[in-house]
Order: C-alpha cells, then structure tokens, then sequence
C-alpha cells in the first residue's frame, strides 16, 4: 500500500530531547513508513499519523536551511540524535535526501552525532559520515533475527541480514557501532541473545536494550498477542540473561532507558 506524503514547512529543526545522554534531536519526518507495529513514535505524532501508522508521513521540505541557520545563529554543543520519533532512512529518504543535507551541514558543526536506524540506505551517506567520523556514531535496531517474523512487525525496514552487513561495513570504515536490541520481544531464547551478541562483539558495538513496552494501542493483532506475553514476561529475569550472556563473551551491554 503507497504512502500519503504531506509536505510542509517548519520554523525549527533542533528539538530538546529527555533521552539519556541525548541533549537535542532533529526529526526530518513526522511518521515513519517502516510501520512497525509496535512503533511508541505513534503516541507522540499528530491523530492522523499516529491513527494510520506507517501510512501517512509529513516530509519537512525546509529542514536543512532551517538547521544551517540554527547553526549559524547558536552554534550549539552536546549530542544531537537522528532521530527520536521517525527513521531518518525510511525509504522516502532515498528520495528526498532531508537526513543527507542534515549531516552535511552538522559536518561543520560542534554536535556529536548519533544516529539510528533500521535501513542500510544509511550507507549511502558513509562519505558524510567517514567525512566527520570523529563526532559520529550509527547504531542498529535489532529486534529479531527471524526475517520471517522481522517481516511482520516492521514491514518497510531492512531485515536484519541487511542491517548487520551495514553494521560491519560502517565498522570497517572506522565508524563508532552501537546495536540497539528492543523492544526486546517476550519469549527470545537465549540462542538469539547469544546470536546479537556475537554480532555486537565482532563489530566491537555496545548493546543498548529496552525490554517490549506494552502501549493502548496494543489491542489486537500480533502486537495485542506480543502485548499479552509482554505482561506475562518477568523482565529482570530476562535483562539478566541478556546481561550475562554479553558479559561471558565480553560484550557492554546497557539498558537502554537506565533500568529495564
Ligand atoms: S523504524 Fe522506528 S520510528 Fe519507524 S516505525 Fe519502526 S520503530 Fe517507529
């Protein structure tokens, strides 16, 4: 099924951010056409795009030149995320190049810069990147290795066989990795966490994880059937598998958020 584009204007493209460790972010869409079903991005876009996840994203037209001038005018520290609330590479990316022109003006700047993804579109900007790889870093979602399943919970990204080949590609470019692993799905088995941790070690990339956050959009569906074994789930049980399956082989791993 297409996608409803709306294409708009805005007056600012730096936002503050609560995330740990991220001071500001920069969305250069509102919406995401990957449309993973339990996407918590939905909760916090406007009714129409939260209501038809996937199916409707605003494409911000002018966000380059308003970041240049942002830039120009406060020259601002700290680091700056890509992004929090859409995937900088969904596939309208490809065309509208909005996260491309958002790295070649912070190539300039004093932001450090991490982004994150669930595309290998992201290799297409590895010039940028490499170009300003001191104050870059690129972090993977990862939330199953089964591209079955991958298949039906984020439709439109990458599947994860896609994804961890750009992950070695940006690390033999000397670029910074991170995986993020999350939301961490009710019932992994401790094959597939020993299976993300080996990745993570062989592309010297920290894990972040997050465990399933049940939302109440999470009604029906394969996500309500997710939902009911998220709260079944004794997550500090499961984040402690994860902890020592990373630690036996040498892996950091943090929860995402602090604590999961
Ligand atoms: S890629 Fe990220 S922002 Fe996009 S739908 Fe999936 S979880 Fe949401």
């Amino acid at each position: 099924m297409g996608v409803r584009v709306i294409r708009k204007k805005v007056k600012s493209a730096i936002g503050r951010s609560n995330l740990p460790g991220v001071s500001y972010t920069v969305n250069p869409y509102t919406g995401c056409s990957h449309g993973c079903i339990y996407c918590y991005a939905r909760s916090y876009c406007p009714k129409e795009i939260g209501e038809n996840w996937g199916k409707v994203v605003v494409v911000k037209e002018n966000i380059v030149e308003v970041l240049a001038k942002e830039m120009r005018n406060k020259r601002k520290e700290g680091r700056l995320m890509l992004s929090t609330i859409t995937d900088p590479y969904q596939p309208l990316e490809g065309k509208e190049k909005l996260t491309r022109g958002i790295l070649q003006v912070l190539v300039n700047g004093k932001y450090k810069v991490s982004v994150q993804t669930k595309s290998d579109l992201v290799l297409r900007d590895l010039d940028l990147i490499v170009r300003n790889r001191e104050n870059t870093d690129v972090g993977f979602t990862l939330t199953t290795l089964d591209e079955r399943l991958a298949g039906m919970i984020e439709p439109s990204a990458s599947p994860p066989r896609k994804r961890i080949k750009a992950l070695g590609r940006l690390r033999e470019e000397g670029i910074r990795t991170w995986i993020f692993f999350g939301p961490v799905l009710p019932g992994v088995d401790e094959g597939e966490i020993m299976e993300i941790a080996e990745i993570a070690k062989a592309t010297d990339s920290a894990i972040f994880y997050d465990k399933f956050r049940v939302k109440e959009f999470m009604k029906s569906g394969i996500v309500g059937e997710i939902a009911e074994m998220a709260r079944k789930t004794d997550w500090r049980v499961l984040a402690r598998k994860i902890q020592e399956i990373c630690d036996s082989i040498g892996v950091k791993a943090v929860p995402a958020f602090g604590r999961i």
